[in-house]
């Protein structure tokens, strides 16, 4: 188990596009599980591979398990991994609150698709294609921003879309990504 340091927003590597993958080897399994590892460490909803530093096109995802107001599970809690990722269908716009581990501290309001269809490859290569709304998009869009070198601080709805949280705040507590 090796938890990594997140790099913030101001580590120019954030901003170059990542590589494809081309060896599914035990190098990317490694790398992959680096990745939940740092993720369960820092208690976010998704990391991409250039918030550790690595530039390779691959994040991981976790949304957590829904409940009812009775505290029945309506959904279980679902992991994503996805190599080379590419968005091929977006539908639906809403305004978001998004936060990001790069950016520690902060939320921004951006504008997101709702409904996403996206394609890549699993952890041994294999064609794999994931549809996601709302939250699950939210989240598709921002991880697979890492990768093209984009963060959700150039997609503000405005400049003054942008705040500070303090830990212990309801929104601070919200999962960033
Ligand atoms: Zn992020």
């Amino acid at each position: 188990m090796t938890v990594r340091t997140i790099i913030t927003a101001e580590n120019p590597l954030l901003r170059e596009k990542s590589k494809k993958v081309t060896q599914f080897g035990a190098g990317l399994q490694t790398l992959v599980q680096d990745l939940w590892d740092t993720l369960y460490a820092a208690g976010g909803l998704g990391l991409a591979a250039p918030q550790i530093g690595v530039l390779q096109r691959v994040w991981v995802i976790e949304m957590p398990a829904e409940q009812d107001e009775d505290g029945n599970e309506i959904e279980p809690l679902r992991r994503y991994v996805i190599v080379n990722p590419e968005i091929v269908k977006r539908r639906g716009e809403e305004e978001v609150t998004e936060g990001c581990l790069s950016v520690p501290g902060y939320r921004g309001l951006v504008k997101r698709a709702t409904d996403v269809l996206i394609k890549g490859q699993d952890l041994h290569g294999k064609p794999v294609r994931y549809r996601g709304q709302d939250l699950l998009a939210q989240a598709f869009q921002h991880e697979t921003d890492h990768l093209n070198g984009v963060l959700y601080l150039d997609l503000l709805v405005s400049p003054d879309k942008l705040w500070a949280v303090q830990p212990g705040d309801a929104e601070a507590d919200e999962p960033a990504e």
